[in-house]
């Protein structure tokens, strides 16, 4: 019994943008629902929203204080007549002819033959008549009509990723309803005869299933919705049975089981269901060994056992095809930013390396402290991480006070 796989001619280790851009070529969109758009948060847009009128719907005063004419206080300080007071959502009656004011409060539409806004803290605050004690440029205080959105705009595209100021926008235009993606699925397998789930006794020598959870979450942040498939054993037969009850999903992903070793049966088990394997090795450290399929339409990943390579292919590979999946069209990626090594840091060299570090912002830079325990088994270094350092095949040291590529996946605090 063995499935020891030496690479075949012509496969090697790909680079990551490369693993990228294949992965990326096989995703196909998802279906779309209607949802109201308050439900709409973390999904990802996928018709135009356009605007249905200006906003705002005129010229109005982004301050409280009095609607005048320029001319008028050319020469403040001087002294006007209010002839109508105005809170915000009301049109005045009248119009500002020479000589006169209207009191008015912020967002409160312009009234005709009014140019400027003195606002009250130039101003003795009257409400039969008032003191104007400066002059003012015309237009000053002056919101225009159609300063936010103009009426027939695209205001939002199909591809935008929901997030506050979209769901407030939407709530602009009262676009009560929108068509979004619907969640994409992902099932879950953990494989290992050496894995047993939280809730069982844990004899001496196991481990406790984590992947299925922190891959389940990862899933969850990212938009999808995630299937659980449990704990499958070590052997060809049970990872068959596992993938072929996994199809519905959109997505398949399975922890452990894709090296080299003679309990590795993800790739068998792929190739006895017909899978076509677009590759299985990428030249980075954590997650060497990470398959990509395509089985009866379905994407699986087939990601390594140690919990940090697997979040690790996971942001790298799968959050990226989710998005697009969804129909989000940019930024698929994760960000990269320029971060400066708080110390030296050492790497193979034979891969890419990518160093669990804690990017801070102090004193208007970026600083990239890497984790002390950077081993692939050790899931507390991704707790404190937000970055992943980036150390390129070939280079074995790197010294403190360096700036490397960095990708986030998580936010960034100034340090405190
Ligand atoms: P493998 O890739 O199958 O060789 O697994 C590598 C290592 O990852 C194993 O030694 C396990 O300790 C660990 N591992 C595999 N599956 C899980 C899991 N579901 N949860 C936590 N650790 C795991
Ligand atoms: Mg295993």
């Amino acid at each position: 019994m063995t499935t020891f796989q030496a690479p075949r001619a012509g496969e090697r280790m790909l680079p990551v943008e490369e693993a990228q851009r294949r992965v990326l070529d096989e995703v196909r969109l998802v279906g779309t629902e209607q949802l109201a758009f308050t439900e709409a948060l973390g999904r990802v847009l996928r018709e135009d929203v356009r605007a249905a009128e200006d906003i705002p719907q005129g010229d109005n005063t982004a301050m409280d204080g009095y609607a005048v004419r320029s001319e008028d206080i050319a020469a403040a300080p001087v002294t006007l007549r209010v002839i109508e007071d105005l809170p915000a959502g009301t049109v005045a009656t009248k119009r500002v002819e020479r000589g006169t004011a209207i009191r008015i409060m912020t967002g409160a539409l312009i009234p005709e033959g009014a140019d400027v806004v003195a606002h009250v803290e130039i101003t003795d605050g009257g409400s039969a008549q008032v003191r104007v004690l400066s002059s003012l440029k015309r237009g000053t205080n002056i919101r225009a009509r159609g300063e936010d959105m103009r009426a027939g705009d695209i205001v939002l595209e199909a591809g935008t990723p929901i997030h506050a100021a979209e769901v407030g926008v939407l709530a602009s235009v009262q676009k009560s309803i929108v068509k979004v993606a619907r969640r994409p699925s992902i099932a879950i397998i953990s494989t290992g005869d050496e894995i047993v789930d939280v809730d069982e006794p844990r004899p001496f020598g196991k481990v406790v299933n984590s992947n299925s959870y922190s891959l389940a979450a990862l899933a969850r942040e990212t938009g999808a919705l995630p299937r659980m498939i449990g704990i499958v054993r070590d052997t060809r037969e049970a990872t068959m049975a596992a993938i072929e009850s996994a199809l519905e999903s959109d997505f398949i992903i399975s922890s452990g089981g894709v090296s080299v070793g003679a309990y590795d049966f993800v790739k068998d088990a792929l190739d006895a269901l017909g899978a076509e394997t677009k590759f299985w090795q990428v030249a980075m450290k954590p997650g060497k060994p990470v398959v990509l399929s395509r089985l009866r339409d379905r994407l699986y990943f087939g990601l390594p056992g140690n919990p940090v390579s697997c979040m690790v292919s996971f942001i790298l590979f799968i959050a990226p095809s989710i998005r697009k999946a969804m129909g989000q069209r940019s930024n698929l990626l994760p960000p990269t930013v320029a971060a400066k090594l708080t110390a030296n840091v050492k790497s193979r060299g034979d891969r890419r390396s990518y160093l669990r570090v804690r990017v801070v912002a102090r004193n208007g830079e970026l600083l990239a402290d890497p984790m002390t325990a950077q081993g692939s088994g050790v899931s507390t270094s991704m707790v404190q991480a937000n970055g992943l350092a980036i150390v390129e095949q070939g280079v074995t040291a790197v010294t403190s006070g360096t700036v490397v590529d960095t990708v986030l996946f998580a936010p960034v605090f100034s340090e405190s």
